[in-house]
């Protein structure tokens, strides 16, 4: 019944979990996620093309230049922008597409796809935030620093999203977002074409 699948964009401040409730929700099929460039180093682990594609400050202006992204932001000193490339594509298909980026791109996102779902993402607390990003040891002290200063600011920014979600436990924060992309897309304007083609069917009852 539904022809073409969801843009949803995750935000919520660094190390709150959304790349790790994003790798719960992939492994589901009808979910795909926008793989973004960033200027920053990979971490351990990360694969080019996989996680991220990774750039030189001056391939990633290049990419702005050549009008290849749909939107770009600066974080925490590097630049992380969403190729136009995949989304379209994907959608077409069916598929419901995920759009990990942070508060600055999720509103160039709202401008260009303001039906999107738009779902941030909690930690329990700002203590927890600090022990999560401390225990995730992929950044130094002063990145850690620099993007705890930077949450505040982000969480100020609830009200723009369409949900909120708190990581307590990965299981529920995961359940939480499938039940929320269940209900957005059995909401009333969605059925308009098919309720349409009914009401227009001349054979009927
Ligand atoms: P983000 O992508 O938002 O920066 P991550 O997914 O990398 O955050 O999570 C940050 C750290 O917190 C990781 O080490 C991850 O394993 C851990 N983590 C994520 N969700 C939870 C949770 N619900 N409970 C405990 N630890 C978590
Ligand atoms: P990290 O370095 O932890 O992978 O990401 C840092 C921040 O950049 C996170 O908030 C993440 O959601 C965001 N981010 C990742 N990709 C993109 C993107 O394509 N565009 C924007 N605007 N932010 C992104």
């Amino acid at each position: 019944m539904f022809k073409e699948g969801l843009k949803i964009v995750l935000s919520g401040p660094s190390g709150s979990g959304k790349g790790t409730i994003v790798r719960k929700l992939i492994m589901h099929e009808e979910f795909k996620l926008s793989v973004s460039a960033t200027t920053r180093a990979p971490r351990e682990g990360e694969i080019d093309g996989v996680h991220y594609f990774f750039k030189t400050k001056n391939e990633f202006r290049s990419m702005i230049e050549q009008n290849e992204l749909l939107e770009y932001a600066v974080f925490c000193d590097n630049y992380y922008g969403t190729p136009k490339s995949f989304i379209e594509e994907y959608v077409k298909n069916g598929k419901d597409v995920i759009l990990e980026i942070e508060v600055q791109g999720a509103k160039q996102i709202k401008a260009i796809y303001p039906d999107a779902l738009f779902i941030f993402v909690m930690p329990p607390s700002l203590s927890e935030l600090e022990n999560r990003l401390v225990g995730r040891n992929t950044e130094t002290e002063e990145v850690i620093r620099k993007r705890l200063e930077r949450a505040k600011e982000e969480l100020s920014l609830y009200k723009e999203y369409d949900y909120v979600v708190i990581n307590d436990t990965i299981e529920e924060a995961a359940k939480a977002i499938e039940l929320i992309v269940y209900a957005e897309k059995l909401r009333s304007h969605r059925f308009k074409e098919t309720i349409e083609t009914m009401l227009n069917n001349k054979g009927g009852f």
